[in-house]
């Protein structure tokens, strides 16, 4: 049967590389239980099934998921399911769970926000984003791609970028470069969950204003902070360590 032209809406942008392909499976590697996100015609799923153990593959789109619930019919280790991957209940699978897609451009964020939420059920997460956004995920301090995201994701995941995948390497492809990055949960945080969300707050006012200086964007924090925490307000936000931003978030918990 003809597979569907490809669908913008759904981020559909189809590998069609042999070579890159090859390379992101080799680096995801072998696995006992993985989910792929979004396998469209099955370019990383058909590699994919023959080094895990069980390989689900969640698609959202009902003709790609009917395609490949065919291509697969044979093979016990591979299950489709035809489902939106934001609704996707992924406590539900054994702990210790791998990841993996090339995801749309279009729920991207969102679903990486998602798994840092789930990221003690997780062992790793191997996912193609767009470079900008990969980018963002990895900024060390003083990179001028580091914003929020950077310090609140580092909090929580190590991030490693592996090698970039040029729009040549899709059909259809796409106006930008993609890049594949490597996630892990690190073990304990340095802030208690609860605390949490506060602390992404004050990241992002610290960042609200990325010319301004830290005194400017944070006025309320007084003189002596700055001092005890060692920080020179003077400095812009993109220049400041995870570490950094904890201690100035814990400075301000005590003197509260
Ligand atoms: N893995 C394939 C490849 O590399 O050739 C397809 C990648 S394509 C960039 C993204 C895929 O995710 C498409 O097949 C699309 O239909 C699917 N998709 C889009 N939104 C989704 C969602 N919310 N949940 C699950 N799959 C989704």
């Amino acid at each position: 049967m003809a597979l569907p032209p490809p669908r913008k809406r759904l981020g559909q942008h189809f590998l069609t590389d042999p070579a890159k392909i090859e390379e992101i499976v080799a680096a995801i590697g072998p696995s006992d239980t993985l989910v792929e996100i979004g396998p469209g015609r099955g370019a990383l799923t058909l590699p994919l099934a023959g080094q895990t153990r069980h390989l689900v593959a969640i698609e959202k789109d009902p003709d790609l998921a009917a395609h490949l619930e065919r291509q697969f019919a044979g093979n016990p280790g591979v299950t489709i399911r035809c489902a939106d991957a934001l609704n996707e209940d992924l406590s539900a699978y054994p702990k210790g769970l791998r990841l993996a897609g090339n995801l749309p451009y279009n729920v991207a964020t969102a679903l990486l926000q998602r798994w840092m939420e789930l990221r003690m059920h997780l062992s790793d997460l191997t996912v193609m984003v767009q470079r900008e956004v990969a980018q963002r995920l990895a900024a060390h301090p003083g990179d001028p791609s580091r914003g929020q995201l950077s310090v609140t994701v580092q909090l929580l995941m190590q991030v490693e970028m592996l090698l970039d995948i040029e729009p040549e390497c899709f059909d259809p492809p796409p106006k930008v470069v993609s890049t594949a990055v490597r996630l892990v949960p690190k073990g304990s945080l340095p802030i208690e969950e609860e605390k949490r969300k506060d602390f992404i707050r004050l990241v992002r006012r610290a960042f609200a204003s990325r010319r301004k200086t830290l005194r400017n964007n944070l006025p309320e924090i007084l003189g002596r902070t700055w001092t005890e925490t060692n920080i020179d307000p003077q400095r812009r936000a993109e220049s400041l360590s995870g570490e950094e931003f904890v201690r100035l978030f814990q400075a301000l918990g005590v003197a509260q």
